[in-house]
């Protein structure tokens, strides 16, 4: 193995530009059978950005063996010298991008993490967040593990190295086995790559294919295979394992079928509007679950403004079935981001006219429908509703794509806890009071169900993990619940 490149500076993810927001954890990436596979995969990564920007990984693998290369920061800060990819040799590579929540925002704790076993070298990357890791790794450590990480991810190399069976798909299916949560993995040796959904298939996988090459990929989104120029070929199924080598693709099932339960969040916030995730192009179900948020939630207005940039496609349905004219009242600024590093208590206050402002030529005057995708701690809301007051909107009402976030996630999205969530702890008059808007709606379950082609939420048999919002937590809480494994 190559060492790994030295930390870059990397701002604390407690910092002033964070914004209030839940977060995607994590965004994978696998190429089989490409010349410049790290390439490819770089470009992968880069698409997926907005799925972690901390820190960023390529392992990859050719006749030399393997080789890695991880940084802290986005992909283009740590691929940005073309010495980097040119280290990175092979037909094969699997990519990660990271948003640190779980363990400091530490080199050991980049992905993909690589050990080598009886049976050769195993690189691993994983989105998601394993409900019983706590559990597991204790064990493991009683047992004589020794973590060189504190991701939770690491438990399933563990898990994998101890496993009494041969193979390495044996061994991996020993361990997901034993894992519980949310995950999917994508995985490479020597000679295959490993694709693989946890049984209700909470966070997304698909697999597509190069025109030319015939080369695989694993991607988290449909866009990641767009900046390759990549097709589409199918979701990775839930609880599927895919295995990719020179032959072709195989598909094992391992576990007894269950009712899917993919995130719903991925559709209102976390993923790209182009991407197209289990048969849903996004940037549609934004625009419906706008369309059913203006019919349940009208409001006399002369203007719809989307909070930039998640909010647009709902904002622009708002707009279809209302109406009423759709403009860009508040403009962001593309370019704040992760340069600033350590700014005064005053520039922290600033922060939110740093990344978004008012456009008053659109606001003066005029009453405003504001549409965002969620309101999480409030602070953000806030700050946007008084911009636009000052800006000389005469009302402000807002509109929420989602359902209130009353619950934390953990199954792999950073959310903070319940005790910080404003819908956990205000009904729907005080949030209003606090965000300082004349009028605030949010998406009805029902109606959000119904953007997404179904008649509405079924209690009993619910299509998508909604936990953040019902509490309905589909995968068990091993570790907060503090049960232990057998
Ligand atoms: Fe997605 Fe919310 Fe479920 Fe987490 S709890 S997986 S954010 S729907």
């Amino acid at each position: 193995m190559i060492p790994s490149s030295a930390p870059v500076a990397v701002p604390d993810s407690s910092a002033p530009f964070r914004d209030g927001r839940p977060h995607e954890e994590c965004g994978v990436v696998g190429i089989w059978g490409a010349d410049e596979a790290a390439a490819l995969a770089a470009l992968g990564l880069h698409a997926l950005q907005h799925r972690g920007q901390e820190a960023a990984g390529i392992v990859s693998h050719s006749v030399e063996g393997f080789r890695q290369h991880k940084g802290l920061g986005l992909v283009g800060d740590v691929f940005n010298d073309p010495r980097v990819i040119a280290s990175l040799p092979g037909r094969s590579a699997i990519g990660h991008n990271r948003y640190a929540t779980t363990g400091a925002t530490l080199l050991r704790n980049v992905q993909p993490l690589f050990a080598e076993f009886e049976f050769g070298g195993l690189a691993v990357a994983h989105n998601g967040n394993l409900t019983n890791a706590g559990t597991l790794r204790k064990v493991l450590v009683r047992r004589g593990c020794i973590f060189q990480s504190t991701t939770d991810s690491e438990v399933f190399v563990h898990l994998i190295a101890i496993s009494l069976y041969e193979t390495v798909l044996d061994r991996l299916i020993d361990a997901v086995k034993q894992v519980k949560g949310a995950y999917s993995l994508v995985a490479l040796t020597s000679d295959m790559m490993i694709g693989l959904r946890d049984p209700l298939g909470v966070r997304p996988l698909i697999l597509g294919r190069l025109p030319h090459s015939g080369a695989w990929v694993l991607a988290s989104e449909t866009c990641a295979l767009d900046i390759m120029g990549a097709e589409f070929v199918r979701d990775v199924e839930p609880g599927e394992i895919v295995v990719i080598d020179d032959g072709g693709v195989r598909s094992i099932k391992p576990f007894s079928p269950v009712s899917p339960r993919f995130c719903v969040f991925e559709y209102i916030y976390f993923a790209r509007p182009d991407s197209v995730l289990e048969g849903h192009p996004v940037y549609t179900a934004r625009q419906k679950i706008g369309v059913e948020l203006a019919r349940e939630s009208a409001v006399d207005a002369d203007v719809i403004v989307p909070v930039p940039d998640s909010g647009v496609p709902a904002a622009m349905g708002f707009a279809m079935e209302s109406g009423i004219p759709f403009e860009m009242g508040i403009i962001r600024n593309h370019y704040v981001g992760r340069t600033f590093i350590e700014p005064t208590d005053h520039i922290r206050h600033l922060g939110v006219r740093m990344k978004h402002s008012a456009n008053r030529v659109v606001l003066e005057g005029k009453r405003v429908v504001l549409v965002d995708d969620s309101i999480v701690r409030g602070t953000t809301s806030r700050k946007i509703v008084d911009m636009v007051r000052a800006a000389g909107a005469t009302e402000v009402h807002m509109r929420i794509s989602s359902p209130p976030t009353r619950h934390p996630c953990f199954y792999g999205i950073d959310t903070p806890e319940e005790s910080k969530l404003l819908a956990a702890t205000h009904d729907l008059a005080s949030m209003a009071e606090v965000i300082g808007v004349d009028s605030l709606a949010f998406i009805s379950f029902d109606g959000l169900y119904r953007a997404l082609g179904h008649e509405g939420r079924d209690a009993m048999a619910a299509g998508y993990c909604d936990a953040c919002f019902t509490g309905d937590y589909p995968i068990e809480l091993v570790d907060k619940e503090g049960r232990l494994v057998a």
